[in-house]
């Protein structure tokens, strides 16, 4: 089932903390909802489970106006951070405490805790209480328990944040997979984190200070961001201030060769040129500067080097003799790989 946002704003005590927000969940889409803390992300959530009553707009679940409807009869289910687990509860009566609430016949009850403990890895531990599993157990309990009413569309609020990061990077997996086994249910999924959104999401919103700044598929918003704010949450982007030129943009007092497409020469604006897409050594569009750093990440060197004032990041593969700290270096970037954005400063 769909989710609509149309023109959502929510405000608390007058303050606006969504602002008119448009966005549509395909039926079976996984949407991520990215970006910094504040930002709005949880209200969202919130709007859709139905915590929150906007100012203004609409919440569509399925074509359905649910606006008006309390959270118990949207057909929902959410997963947050801390797990929200009932500690006197045996694992089962956790999962099937939505179902009880509405009045499941005890039969069927027993039969979706049992397929939803399945589906989450845990029907080995239903008789066990929360304190006795790890954190990643409680977590896949509270998945399950969501997953027990066959909701039509799951809310997740930031569900790994509290795991560490093995555990993490686990749970990702298994979420992917929960949505190959449930491929018709939404999901809508909060998080401040991009590798988590990069990795599960089939669309990502970028929310910035109450405001959906970008939407698209992970690859879109990170070959063509859009804007600066976006280039630096989706992926790591250098953000060279320029000045469009004929051909190309000036950057510190340099021509680069770029793409500048329709922008007027003489606007100032944003050259965004991702680290992995920067060379080390001579070639087009080179910068010369000194590196200020150094880090090994195994299959990369990262350098950071500074150019004429600025801090120009470089994830360089297969670094044989990598520069040390002071040395004087080139970088280099093809002209293709470069995108012009308009000015602005990343808050992020
Ligand atoms: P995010 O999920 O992106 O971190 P939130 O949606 O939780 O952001 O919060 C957005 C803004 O709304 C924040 O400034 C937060 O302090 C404020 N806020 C959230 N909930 C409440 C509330 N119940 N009362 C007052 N302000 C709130």
């Amino acid at each position: 089932m769909g989710i609509r946002f149309d023109s959502v704003t929510v405000a608390y005590d007058g303050n606006v903390v969504l602002d008119s927000l448009d966005l549509t969940v395909e039926p079976g889409e996984v949407m991520a909802l990215l970006g910094p803390s504040g930002s709005g992300k949880t209200t969202a959530l919130r709007a859709v489970a139905g915590f929150v009553r906007p100012v203004s707009g609409r919440v569509l679940l399925g074509g359905r106006d649910v606006t008006d409807l309390p959270p118990y009869r949207r057909g929902i289910g959410m997963v947050v951070q801390s797990y929200a687990l009932f500690p006197h509860m045996r694992v089962d009566e956790n999962v099937a405490f939505g179902l009880r609430a509405r009045r499941t016949s005890k039969a069927q009850t027993r039969q979706r805790v049992a397929e939803s403990l399945e589906l989450t890895g845990m029907a080995a531990y239903a008789r066990r209480h929360p304190r006795e599993l790890s954190g990643g157990q409680q977590q896949r309990v509270a998945i399950a328990r969501a997953l027990a009413i066959r909701p039509d569309v799951l809310l997740l609020d930031e569900p790994l944040s509290a795991l560490d990061a093995r555990l993490r990077s686990g749970m990702l997996a298994e979420l992917a997979r929960l949505h190959r086994e449930l491929p018709d249910m939404s999901m809508l999924y909060v998080t401040h984190d991009q590798v988590e959104a990069l990795t599960l999401a089939d669309r990502i919103a970028v929310m910035d200070r109450a405001r959906l700044q970008a939407c698209g598929t992970p690859q879109e918003l990170y070959r063509a961001p859009g804007d600066a704010f976006t280039a630096s949450f989706v992926g790591g982007a250098n953000l060279l201030p320029v000045t469009v030129g004929s051909g190309g943009v000036e950057f510190a007092g340099r021509a680069l060769k770029a793409d500048t497409g329709d922008a007027a020469a003489g606007a100032r604006a944003t050259l965004c040129v991702r680290p992995h897409l920067v060379g080390l050594g001579d070639g087009p569009n080179r910068l010369a500067g000194v590196v200020r750093e150094i880090q090994w990440r195994g299959a990369t060197h990262r350098l950071y080097v500074e150019v004429d004032g600025h801090s120009v990041t470089a994830d360089v593969r297969e670094l044989r003799d990598p520069p040390r700290h002071g040395d004087a270096v080139s970088l280099h970037f093809a002209p293709d790989d470069a995108v012009l954005l308009p000015a602005g400063v990343s808050h992020g």
